[in-house]
């Protein structure tokens, strides 16, 4: 998607489902001045799923779970990164681009899952169970990355456990996204006991409930939810899945049981679809907004870097990904 030759006021048809009239002239000196911004640093926006409307649809160049933003990340050509996401993308963005300038809008967007395990934990999980091989989610910090044989994302992460022909796998740090690859899987995988704090939340009961005020509602969950909530959903799959889901099977109403701003994203495209929105925010996602988009652009800041002797081993794991 590219907008780099729209303004703020040909780009609200594309929004108007999700954002009342009223709101939007508080966005539009930003999204004027973040597009010419744009230009003149040769800079594109990777924004994740999670983002709100505003920056999703109508400032990012690139938009994507983990996954799609780490693969695109690879072969951006321009001079700036803007990393419309939390901590830990804006480092794979780094590690898979380290010639360009990657930019996080605000530091403070971390991760509850990142923030769960360090490299010294993943090092006795190893002395532990020596020979098995770690397989680390990506929503951990290149430090942690770089103790790991080969990283994943919910979108991957089976068909990586299963690309190993290990008899055991160590699966980090998501407790639930492991025990969920489990479920579908011979191998006998080893978990953390990380929790995405927005996932963690949902449970089998607000299922129940929804269904009730909502008859013939579809449940679409994210691996990221424990497993009894994933086994009272119809689908469940990575934001990406969920999306082409809806895509695919069109459901007259439907329910993300992810991120609140997954549902508004994905509602701007399927106009037809009834979204019912019980949802939960990530606060690390929202700190991430048009006015410290347009800061970091302005005063480049805040730069990403890795340390060197990190980078080789967590660019190694992201890579070993990738190729699968
Ligand atoms: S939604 Fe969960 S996994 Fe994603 S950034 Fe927020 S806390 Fe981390």
């Amino acid at each position: 998607m590219s907008v780099s030759l729209s303004t703020a006021a040909s780009l609200y048809d594309r929004v108007r489902r999700v954002i009342p009239p009223i709101e939007w002239p508080a966005f539009t000196d930003d999204i004027d001045a973040i597009l010419v911004l744009k230009r003149e640093r040769n800079a594109v926006i990777l924004a994740h799923n999670y983002q709100t409307p505003e920056i999703f649809h109508c400032v990012a160049d690139i938009v994507g779970d983990s996954l799609a933003l780490a693969r695109r990340a690879m072969t951006v050509d321009a001079d700036v990164i803007v990393l419309a996401g939390v901590h830990f993308m804006a480092e794979t963005a780094k590690l898979l681009n380290p010639g360009k300038t990657v930019l996080i809008p605000d530091l403070g967007a971390g991760c509850s899952l990142a923030d769960s395990i360090t490299a010294s934990d993943v090092r006795l999980m190893r002395q532990r169970y020596p020979g098995v091989p770690v397989v680390t989610y990506v929503n951990t910090s290149a430090a942690v990355t770089a103790e790991s044989d080969i990283c994943c994302t919910s979108g991957n992460a089976l068909a990586i456990v299963e690309s190993l022909g290990a008899p055991q796998v160590i699966m980090l740090p998501d407790e639930y996204l492991a025990r969920n690859i489990a479920a579908q899987t011979k191998v006998e995988i080893i978990a953390w006991k990380g929790h995405c704090e927005v996932h963690e939340r949902f449970s089998p009961a607000d299922i129940r409930e929804l269904r009730e005020s909502h008859p013939g509602v579809t449940v679409l969950a994210h691996p990221e939810c424990p497993p009894e909530v994933v086994a009272e959903a119809d689908f469940a799959g990575s934001t990406a899945a969920m999306s082409d889901y809806v895509g695919r099977h069109k459901p007259a109403r439907v329910v993300l049981m992810t991120e609140c701003s997954m549902s508004d994203n994905v509602a701007v495209e399927h106009p037809d679809v009834d979204f019912v929105r019980p949802c939960n925010l990530c606060p690390h996602m929202k700190r991430i907004t048009l006015a410290n988009i347009r800061a970091a652009l302005e005063e480049n800041r805040h730069i990403v870097t890795i340390d060197p002797a990190v980078a080789e081993g967590a660019r190694r794991a992201v890579e070993r990904m990738l190729a699968i």
